[in-house]
C-alpha cells in the first residue's frame, strides 16, 4: 500500500455497450458548515467532498475545475454531468481548504462525504486479509475476496483445467511491462462456430478491484451453476464467452504493490513526466472527445494518440479477430449502466432492448 493515496474512479467511459459501475466504498457524512478546527484536519487527510450544481453556472464552475485539473490533485470519481446530479471528487491532501472555498465562494454546498480514504483502504484491507484466510473457498478458491494478479491467472488455468470440455485459455495481448494479457473462452455443447460471441472485461481501471471481482464471480456462477439452474444453463449455452477478468493487468498489479488508487496503464511516452494513460480513453473511436483528458499527469489522459497503449491495441485486435457480437465493461464506482456512446447522450438504437433486460 503506497502512502500516496488517490481515489477510486470516474466514468464516462468510450468504448462501452453496456457498462455497470458498482460502488465499493460507504460514506460517512459529516454536518455542513466546517469549524476551523475541522478544515485543518482534512487538509491533511485524502477526502471525498460531494457538491450538487443547482445551476448551469455552477456546473460551468465543476467542468472548469475538472478540464484544468492537470496533477488530479482533485480526482472527479463522478464527473460533472447535469444539474442536479451529484458530482464527486476525492482531494488529496492541502487542496481541501482551497477546493471548499472556491465551491462556497460560487454559492456551492459541498459536503465531505468520506473523511479518510486511507484509513477505509485500510480497513478494507485488513477485511480482506480476514476474508482470505477465514472464509472457506468454493473450488479452492475464495470468491468472496479481492485475489492479485498471480492469484487470478492461477484460478483460470485451474478452472481451464476443472473444466476442460467448456473452458480454454486465450491469450489475448501482452502489457507494456511485458505482463500477459490472459483471459478464458467458455462454449458448451455443438454448434459453437455458430454461436454468437460475448466479451466480458474486468480491471479496465487498475483501481476498480470489484470490477474484476465481479468477473469473476459470475465466471465462477456460470461454470459452477451450469446444468444446476436453468438460468444459468441457458445463457452459457446462447454464447461464447470471452471473459477477460484483468484488462489492465500492470496497473492492477501496481494498486496491490505500491498504490492502492491507481487508475491508468503504468506506460511512459517521450516527453511526458508523469507515467500512464486512461486506457477507456485510449480507443480508436472519438479519441480525444468529451471526458477525456489532453494532459499527460490527469487520470483521464487519453494518450499521445488512440490505441497508443498496447493493452488497449491489444485487446481491439482480439476483439476485431473474434467478432463479438456483445460487450459489457465493468466499473466502479456508482451505480449505472451506461449504453453506448459516453460522448454523446443520444441513445442507441437497441436502448429499449437493453433496458428490457433489467
Ligand atoms: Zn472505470
Amino acid at each position: 500500500m503506497g502512502n500516496r493515496c488517490r481515489s477510486a474512479t470516474s466514468e464516462a467511459d468510450g468504448v462501452v455497450i453496456l457498462d455497470y459501475v458498482h460502488t465499493t466504498l460507504p460514506f460517512f457524512r459529516l454536518p455542513r458548515g466546517l469549524d476551523e478546527r475541522t478544515i485543518v484536519e482534512l487538509n491533511n487527510l485524502l477526502t471525498v467532498v460531494r457538491v450538487i450544481p443547482e445551476t448551469e453556472k455552477h456546473l460551468e464552475i465543476l467542468k472548469g475545475i475538472s478540464a484544468n485539473n492537470s496533477a488530479d490533485e482533485i480526482d472527479f470519481w463522478r464527473s460533472p454531468r447535469a444539474v442536479g446530479h451529484p458530482v464527486d471528487t476525492s482531494l488529496s491532501p492541502k487542496v481541501f481548504d482551497h477546493y471548499h472555498n472556491t465551491l462556497r465562494m460560487h454559492g456551492l454546498r459541498p459536503e465531505v462525504t468520506i473523511r479518510d480514504v486511507q484509513k477505509l483502504i485500510n480497513t478494507s484491507d485488513e477485511m480482506n486479509t480476514h476474508a482470505l484466510k477465514f472464509h472457506p473457498a468454493q473450488d479452492n478458491f475464495n470468491y468472496g475476496a479481492y485475489h492479485n494478479l498471480h492469484e487470478v491467472t492461477e484460478w483460470m488455468y485451474n478452472l481451464a483445467r476443472r473444466y476442460s470440455d467448456m473452458v480454454t485459455i486465450v491469450n489475448i495481448s501482452q502489457s507494456f511491462e511485458k505482463r500477459p494479457i490472459v483471459g478464458l473462452k467458455i462454449s458448451s455443447g455443438k454448434g459453437n462456430a455458430e454461436k454468437p460471441n460475448f466479451f466480458i472485461e474486468g480491471g479496465i481501471h487498475a483501481r476498480e478491484w470489484i470490477s474484476p471481482a465481479t468477473v469473476i464471480y459470475m465466471t465462477g456462477q456460470m461454470l459452477s451453476q451450469y446444468k444446476i439452474r436453468k438460468k444459468i444453463s441457458d445463457i452459457v449455452d446462447k454464447f461464447n464467452w470471452y471473459i477477460l477478468p484483468v484488462f489492465n493487468v500492470d496497473g492492477y498489479e501496481y494498486t496491490w504493490t505500491h498504490d492502492r488508487t491507481w487508475r491508468k496503464t503504468r506506460s511512459k511516452h517521450p516527453g511526458s513526466v508523469c507515467i500512464g494513460v486512461d486506457p477507456n480513453r485510449n480507443w480508436n473511436w472519438q479519441w480525444g472527445n468529451v471526458g477525456s483528458s489532453n494532459l499527460p499527469c490527469s487520470n483521464t489522459y487519453r494518450g499521445p494518440k488512440a490505441f497508443s497503449e498496447v493493452e488497449v491495441k491489444g485487446v481491439a485486435n482480439f476483439m476485431k479477430k473474434v467478432r463479438m457480437k456483445a460487450f459489457i465493461d465493468f466499473h466502479s464506482y456508482s451505480q449505472r449502466w451506461m449504453s453506448p456512446w459516453g460522448y454523446t447522450e443520444h441513445l442507441p438504437n437497441d436502448y429499449n432492448d437493453q433496458v428490457s433486460m433489467f
